[in-house]
Order: structure tokens, then C-alpha cells, then sequence
């Protein structure tokens, strides 16, 4: 079974307004419009089994209703084909709380967005979090590197994921986008061999901004030598649907170059160990 571990979709009434506060910044279109049923029919099109939403909280007050939302989603799961990952701010000085419910309630992971939130991720409030998480045994995933919206923000990129990595060492932390969107020299430099997952969202794929002008990539070269040198059992499957085709990611991870053996492990197997 196909996962995607990284996705998202906004609840019907504000799908709309949600998807063109966020395309207007990044000066791209969205594949699907951004809802619930927008990214079932995306699934069923591209042989997803599993998506993995990863809301993010952008103020401390969201967090409890996006929580509640994100546990009614993931007790459906089996009959959706949808699991949600949970969300804290760095500001929510309650997230022990928060982060020991989601725990409680079967919730595998969080998601976490410093530049959404305007903090360096080797901040201690982030350290903090990840630290509680660990002790929860749940998942972390990280926007990694720059963002396609907040051109040259650099809250997250790989020199300030590394210290996380060396202080907390918490054995199920992921940076999304190969661990460095525009930034995957430094990833790969700084980044692979250690413990952290990356995930393949908005990388490798050929994407167009609202001008003709082509969104910066990994080639298959490139991408296939940075999962190499980090280690194909660390690399996870992402599409970051609505804003990219499932369908065309799966395509693309399968022919980007790797062994079917690497594929699988991406596709499916790396995914499912870390949610079981
Ligand atoms: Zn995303």
C-alpha cells in the first residue's frame, strides 16, 4: 500500500479562502481544490492508500480545535484511507498537555512550521517540543528549508535542523522536502547519515509558477545520490497534495532512477514502520 506522508486539505467551508491565501505568496495553482474530497479522488487516482495530513497550527489558540480535528480524522482512518498528524505552536505554553492527548489518542506525529511561525528551529521553545514528543513516541515532521511563499527566510534550513538533531536526538524527527527546499547542497552536507527522515514533497517533481517560470528541482541525478549517500530507509514518500499531482509523484519517484528495492522502501515500507 502506497503512503503519502504528506499532505493536507482544509475543512469544506474554508477550503477556498485557505488555498488562495496560500497560492497568492507562492505564485502557483493547487492540483485539487484543497478539500477533504478533492484529495480522496487525488488517491484514488494516483493508488494512495494512505494519506497523511499535516495541518499546521499558526497561532497558539488554533491548536486545540485543530487536535480535536485531527483525532476525529485519524479514528476514520481505516475507513478513509486518512490519518491525521497533530499540531503545537512553540507558543502553546500547554503543549505537554497537548502533545500527551494526541498521544493518548492515537495520534502518531506533529507537524511543526518554523517559518510559518517565524522562529529558528533551534530554538529552545522547539527543542522543548521535540524533546516531549520523543518521550510520547510521536512523530515530528518539519517544513525543511526555505519556503516557496516567504522567499530567503531561513528559520529552518538544515544549520538550524542540525542542532536539534545533535541536542534532543529524537529518532523519528523528518524534514520534509529532502530536508532543504532551495537549500539541498547544504542538506546533503549537513543532514544525511544522521537520523533524521526526509521526505520527498515538492522535490523532485517539474512544477510552474503563475508565469511560465519553471519551481526549482532535484534532477534524478541529484535526488537519487542524496537517498543513496542518507540511506533509502530513510526517505519517505510525500506529495504535499493539493499543491502537486499523487499521481505524478509516485511516477516520479519510480522513474527517477532507483531500484525497486528503494522504491518500495519509499513508496511503502519506511512509512508504515514508523506509523505502525
Ligand atoms: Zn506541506
Amino acid at each position: 500500500m502506497i503512503i503519502d506522508f504528506h499532505t493536507h486539505s482544509f475543512p469544506e467551508e474554508i477550503a477556498a479562502r485557505a488555498i488562495a491565501k496560500l497560492s497568492g505568496p507562492s505564485h502557483m495553482d493547487p492540483y485539487t481544490d484543497g478539500t477533504r474530497s478533492g484529495l480522496l479522488q487525488s488517491m484514488k487516482e494516483g493508488g494512495i492508500g494512505l494519506s497523511v495530513l499535516m495541518p499546521v497550527a499558526t497561532s497558539p489558540r488554533q491548536t486545540t480545535s485543530i487536535n480535536r480535528i485531527a483525532i476525529e480524522t485519524n479514528e476514520q482512518s481505516d475507513k478513509t484511507g486518512l490519518a491525521s498528524f497533530g499540531a503545537v505552536h512553540p507558543d502553546n505554553t500547554d503543549y505537554r498537555i497537548q502533545l500527551r492527548t494526541l498521544a493518548e489518542n492515537g495520534i502518531k506525529g506533529i507537524k511543526l512550521h518554523p517559518v510559518f511561525h517565524q522562529i529558528y528551529f533551534d530554538d529552545i521553545r522547539y527543542m522543548r517540543i521535540v524533546d516531549c514528543a520523543a518521550e510520547n513516541n510521536l512523530a515530528v515532521t518539519i517544513h525543511g528549508g526555505y519556503d516557496i511563499g516567504f522567499p530567503g527566510q531561513d528559520f529552518v534550513t538544515p544549520e538550524h535542523i542540525l542542532p536539534v538533531i545533535k541536542e534532543v536526538g529524537h529518532k523519528k524527527l523528518i524534514a520534509a522536502h529532502m530536508g532543504g527546499w532551495s537549500c539541498w547542497n547544504e542538506a546533503e552536507q549537513l543532514l544525511a547519515c544522521t537520523d533524521i527522515y526526509l521526505d520527498t514533497s515538492f522535490s523532485l517533481m517539474e512544477l510552474y509558477y503563475h508565469s511560465g517560470k519553471r519551481i526549482e528541482h532535484l534532477s534524478n541525478e541529484k535526488f537519487c545520490r542524496i537517498v543513496r549517500h542518507h540511506g533509502a530507509d530513510k526517505i519517505l514518500f510525500g506529495s504535499d497534495s493539493p499543491w502537486v499531482s499523487q499521481k505524478a509523484s509516485v511516477e516520479a519517484i519510480r522513474e527517477s532512477g532507483l531500484n525497486e528495492n528503494e522504491v518500495k522502501l519509499i513508496l511503502e515500507d519506511n512509512a508504515k514502520a514508523l506509523l505502525k
